[in-house]
């Protein structure tokens, strides 16, 4: 039978007060083996909080405010009404669900929405751009708010606004995969890092392991990137004896895909950028003959020296007079690995290997070069010329190691000078006075929790020009959930890399730790809220910093 959204409803509210891990495991493990086919890949999306799979392009690109106009229609309310009371609350599911109860008592007749119904709208909503289809999106949405019972409403304003937050983890996910279907949790791991979307990898593993390990990485379906942790030169070669290293380039990363005459350019956060960077596809596209997925960094050049990384942004980030742009900021990309070739899968083959495969594969113009050396001096003359050269450091790999997707492990590290940085996500803001009034003054940076929650940290104030205090309103003002006197909250969606002095023990703050002295550096758009600090590694810091 096809699954109802308001079982589904039932499942994320019994999730929601389920502690500990090996519940909810079991939870998600029973439901998941008496699903209908199709419904298992949405189930599984659905309760991570996202509408579409991870390597696509779609995006419900609704807003907060969307929502709450649709929902004040079906409740009978004026807009303000729903907008004050989300604000009271702080909590828009839980509003949205007792308006709706409201409504329940008056109204006669709602139909049922299934899981596959929820699907086919998410899908209407993506496919509704541009400014004109506005009408369109509220049509849908009003629809759907008004065939939602009150639990329903309180889930599906979640989903829309990015903010389920049931707790669930990706380990979890696996975990309970592997249970439904008895096949092995790294069986579900491999598959879903070739393929990028867990919910179709749920299906495929009901028919096994043998179905999983046929999964293989697919062109024009972008991979999560591999990520680097902090450490030291030393550190490594103790444990791998001899490493690559290579310049850590301060721009953007990409990830370029070419089959025959067809190249798409993925961005971090694996937006398809192909249009913005013309001129580094084409350079990519003749510098190899082969059917292609490359990982790499560009960055902007000017007489032989690298630009910061803010010229290279301005370049991912237009969306017109492309050309004017090209003649002002040349960009290149460095290439440092590759992760399929003319059908074959090079993700688990070590990257000694993979390496040589690129060398062999692709033109040296834009093959970052590599040293590969066991002596500690030879690494950081090395890393001295990085930086006199204006780069930002060294990566250093381990040699022997897969390519992980969206995993910091401790296969990449990276050397740069010591200032502490820290990569966190805004969740709130608060309205600024005086002449910066009319803008946000301050905001509230979270890092990442178990299962994908967001934990306040810290709040930063200063480090802002009145350009950058701009560029953040522009982009937060979009995404405010409520707002209670001068606070608000808003989705959390927008990156921002700060400076701090140190890392405190904090009661004032749910994770137990506070930043001193933080500074804003710079907007991080090219990185996902997925891609921040966690707490774990704040908690590490803190105890690195303690040794010291
Ligand atoms: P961070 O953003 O500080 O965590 O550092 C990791 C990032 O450095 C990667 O995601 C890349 O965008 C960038 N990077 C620059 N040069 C390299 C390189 N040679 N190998 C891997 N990543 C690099």
């Amino acid at each position: 039978m096809p699954m109802d959204f308001l079982e589904f409803s039932q499942i994320c509210e019994t999730l929601e007060d389920t502690p500990g891990r090996i519940a909810m495991t079991a939870l998600v493990r029973d439901a998941l083996s008496s699903l209908d086919e199709a419904d298992i890949p949405l189930f599984i999306r659905y309760l991570m909080g996202r509408p579409f799979p991870d390597w696509g392009q779609e995006k419900i690109g609704v807003g907060p405010g969307s929502v709450y106009d649709a929902v004040a229609y079906v409740a009978g309310r004026d807009r303000r009404a729903v907008v004050s009371a989300v604000n009271r609350s702080g909590d828009p599911g839980k509003t949205v669900e007792s308006l709706l109860a409201k409504k329940e008592q008056t109204s006669f007749f709602t139909e049922s929405l299934t899981l596959a119904d929820i699907g086919r709208d998410f899908t209407l909503l993506a496919a509704t751009g541009g400014n004109k289809s506005q009408k369109e999106k509220d049509r849908v949405l009003r629809r759907l708010f008004a065939n939602a019972s009150p639990l329903e409403g309180r889930y599906l304003a979640r989903l829309l606004l990015g903010e389920l937050r049931i707790g669930i983890g990706e380990g979890t996910m696996r975990d309970a995969i592997a249970g439904a279907f008895g096949v092995s949790p790294a069986a579900v791991e491999h598959a879903c890092q070739a393929s990028n979307d867990l919910g179709e990898v749920a299906l495929i593993a009901r028919s096994g392991e043998d179905a999983l390990n046929e999964v293989h990485v697919e062109p024009f379906r972008p991979l999560k990137m591999m990520l680097a942790k902090q450490g030291t030169v030393t550190g490594m070669l103790s444990e791998t004896g001899v490493l690559a290293a290579e310049y850590k380039y301060d721009g953007t990363r990409f990830q370029f895909h070419k089959v025959g005459g067809t190249c798409r350019m993925y961005s971090r956060r694996l937006e398809e950028v192909t249009h913005a960077i013309p001129d580094v596809v084409a350079m990519l596209d003749a510098a190899t003959p082969h059917d292609i997925i490359l990982d790499g960094e560009v960055i902007a050049v000017r007489d032989g020296r690298p630009l910061p990384f803010q010229y290279v942004l301005r370049r991912f980030r237009r969306k017109h007079d492309i050309a004017s742009h090209i003649e002002e900021i040349t960009l290149k990309p460095n290439i440092f690995d590759m992760l399929w070739i003319d059908g074959e899968t090079l993700i688990d083959l070590p990257f000694a290997e993979r390496r040589q495969r690129l060398e062999a594969a692709v033109s040296d113009t834009y093959v970052a070069p590599q040293l590969v050396s066991g002596d500690e001096d030879e690494i950081d003359l090395l890393y001295r010329t990085a930086l006199d050269d204006g780069h930002e450091g060294i990566m250093i790999k381990d040699p022997r190691s897969p390519y992980t997707p969206g995993v910091r492990g401790k296969f990449w590290v990276k050397i740069k000078p010591a200032v502490d940085t820290i990569d966190l996500v805004v969740t709130g803001a608060e309205w600024g006075e005086g002449k910066r009034a009319h803008v946000f003054g301050s905001f509230l940076l979270s890092c990442l929790g178990e299962g994908g929650s967001f934990i306040p940290l810290s709040k930063v104030a200063t480090g802002f020009s009145d350009e950058a205090l701009q560029d953040m309103y522009a982009a937060l003002s979009g995404l405010v959930i409520s707002e209670e006197g001068k606070q608000v909250h808003v989705e959390p969606q927008i990156v921002v890399e700060v400076g701090y002095a140190e890392v405190q023990k904090s009661p004032s703050y749910a994770g137990g730790f506070a930043l001193r002295f933080p500074r804003f550096i710079r907007l991080r758009d090219d990185k996902s809220p997925e891609e921040i600090e966690s707490l774990r590694m704040i908690e590490e810091r803190f105890a690195a910093q303690s040794a010291r």
